[in-house]
């Protein structure tokens, strides 16, 4: 089709005096002021990136603003031009066609030259630095500095020798999603300003809190104040509703470093509260960690342990463990759960070491395989000897949520040793999150249609027990031996928690088993609650398979 001569010329007139009347920009009129022009040209968006210098363009810390988008735009044939200021800012303009149209031919080529070149004499030298400061260092939602401001001041105050006063931590909002989703999004937008003002307040002189992304913030502080701000991190009630005085309890994961003398960049900064962060959420899930040398320890620890399993499952130095579970009615053996046992050089690793680590790199998946496989090679050979069989059960980690292919791999191990699917349950834990949530309803549904048993593992240690129960079709919950009381507990709180669950789970016709007993107190409370199955150590600690052999040649005497 011809180009639209006379259209282009009457959107472009439209265009200079529409802009005449926006002061930069960064404005929500643009997008109306350019919007004849842009579907003349084919245009789908117009977007800028704002860069304090090259090395920031790499290190992707700087801004971003749309102009313009309406609809589906190509991503891959767009027109990208840089300008400079003369303080070396950079600003990157991209403009992209409509997906799915031809590509722009020469004379819409030439006229988006025109577009952009008017789009700079807008955007003016000086509003063009102003933009850049703004956009380089301010974050669009909330106002606050961003990361590229902290690498900045951080820098200054390395290179002025003061860095060694400081201390630096890496902060994100626990559970944010859920209060989102508990008040909306829009009071979550508040909650989340309000929270880090007020941490602001707490903060003076060249002190600063940044945002990294979402609800990832960076902060520097002086170390004598470290008390103040991790007190404040620790959580406190933000009023989001001041009329009807609604508030949230808001808490943060966090990782601290005191920055010694010597540090020599900002950048190394960041990556030590990166991995402390990481420490504390994702490994051994406390609230905050400290970037130390213990740490450091343990990362090296956890790169040993990483490296050396691929050739420690090909050497089988993992042995399955079965622990049995026991029916209290007649204390016969009805189930066992297997559990791994690391032999590494004539010692015992137990899994609370090595688990965590490989949780963390995704290697447990590989390890769960092989102790499903292993369980599988040790049924098929039960039954072949004639033995009596009882269901034993399987941990499987949360790692694998989001692993489409998983019920098609455990399948296929079990279906290789052709062991019924009977005679296999499957462990899975409560996820803290809804992340993966759809996931695990379609698993816990196949696994069930294919014959499996499956357990809720650590039953009332997650968040979202209430809800995963109802809407998934269990066969078993576990009982954390958290909830068990022991001897010297008279907390009668902890006796009617149990109390409950037990009830809930039988009203709700779920199998229900306690894990972690250990005296015969806690049989008693277990009877006198109705509940039947018992694992734990007053029975049998998880034992050596031929030791677990005897146990299952004892069912049938
Ligand atoms: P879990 O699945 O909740 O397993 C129960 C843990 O409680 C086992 O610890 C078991 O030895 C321990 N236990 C059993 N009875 C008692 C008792 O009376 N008192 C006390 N204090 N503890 C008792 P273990 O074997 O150290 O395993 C710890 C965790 O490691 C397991 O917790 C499970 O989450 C994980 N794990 C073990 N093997 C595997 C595996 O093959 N794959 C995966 N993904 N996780 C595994
Ligand atoms: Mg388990
Ligand atoms: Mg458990």
């Amino acid at each position: 089709m011809a180009f639209d001569v006379k259209g282009y010329a009457k959107a472009l007139d439209e265009f200079i005096i529409q802009m005449e009347k926006i002061p930069d920009l960064i404005n929500p009129d643009t997008q109306g002021a350019m919007d004849g022009l842009c579907q003349v040209l084919r245009i789908a968006k117009v977007e800028a990136d704002f860069y304090e210098n090259l090395g920031y363009e790499e290190q992707k810390w700087g801004g971003h603003a749309v102009f313009y988008h309406r609809g589906e735009f190509d991503p891959e044939r767009g027109i990208v031009y840089k300008e400079w200021t003369e303080e070396g800012n950079m600003m990157k303009y991209g403009i992209y066609p409509v997906l799915g149209e031809s590509d722009w031919d020469e004379t819409e080529q030439r006229k988006i030259d025109v577009f952009l070149k008017v789009l700079l004499t807008f955007n003016g030298r000086i509003r063009m630095q102003q933009m850049v400061e703004r956009l380089t260092f301010r974050d669009q939602e909330l106002g606050m500095y961003n990361l590229a401001w902290f690498m900045k001041k951080t820098n200054l105050l390395i290179s002025q020798k003061e860095i060694s006063k400081y201390a630096a931590c890496q902060f994100n909002l626990r559970n944010f999603s859920v209060i989102n989703q508990q008040i909306g999004r829009e009071r979550g937008s508040r909650v989340l300003g309000k929270f880090i003002r007020q941490f602001q307040e707490r903060l003076s002189g060249k002190e600063m809190v940044c945002r990294i992304s979402g609800d990832n913030f960076v902060a520097l502080f002086e170390k004598s104040n470290l008390n103040t701000v991790m007190e404040y991190l620790k959580g406190i009630a933000v009023v989001y509703d001041e009329k009807q005085k609604k508030r949230v309890w808001v808490t943060t994961h966090a990782g601290y470093y005191m920055i010694p003398v010597g540090c020599d960049s900002a950048a190394s900064i960041v990556e030590c509260l990166g991995t402390a962060i990481n420490m504390a959420r994702n490994v051994r899930k406390t609230d905050y960690a400290f970037f130390d040398a213990e740490l450091m320890q343990g990362i090296r620890v956890g790169k040993m342990i990483e490296a050396t399993l691929p050739e420690a499952l090909e050497k089988e130095e993992f042995h399955v463990y079965y622990q049995p579970k026991i029916q209290l009615k007649n204390y016969h053996l009805v189930g066992a759960e297997a559990l791994c046992r690391w032999f590494q050089n004539g010692k015992i690793v137990a899994p609370g070491e090595f688990i965590p680590v490989l949780e963390k790199s995704k290697l447990i998946c590989m390890l769960d395989f092989y102790m499903l496989e292993h369980v599988c090679q040790d049924i098929r050979r039960w039954m072949d000897e004639g033995k009596e069989i009882v269901t034993v059960s399987v941990n499987l980690s949360r790692v694998h949520m989001g692993d489409m292919d998983l019920l098609d791999n455990i399948l296929a191990i079990v279906d290789k040793y052709e062991v019924p699917h009977e005679y296999i349950e499957i462990e899975l834990t409560e996820t803290g999150t809804d992340v993966g949530f759809d996931h695990l309803k379609s698993l816990v549904s196949g696994l069930r249609e294919q014959g499996f048993s499956i357990s809720v593992d650590d039953f009332g240690t997650g968040y979202s027990s209430m809800n995963l129960i109802r809407e998934l079709p269990w066969n078993v919950l576990k009982i954390d031996k958290s909830f068990l009381p022991d001897k010297s507990d008279n907390d009668r709180q902890k006796r009617v928690m149990f109390q409950h669950l037990i009830s809930l789970a039988q009203d709700m016709e779920i199998e229900c088993i306690v894990e972690g007993v250990e005296s015969v107190e806690q049989i008693k409370l277990l009877k006198e609650s109705n509940c039947y199955l018992a694992q734990g150590f007053y029975f049998d600690k998880p034992l050596a398979v031929t030791e677990f052999e005897e146990k299952l040649a004892e069912i049938r005497s």
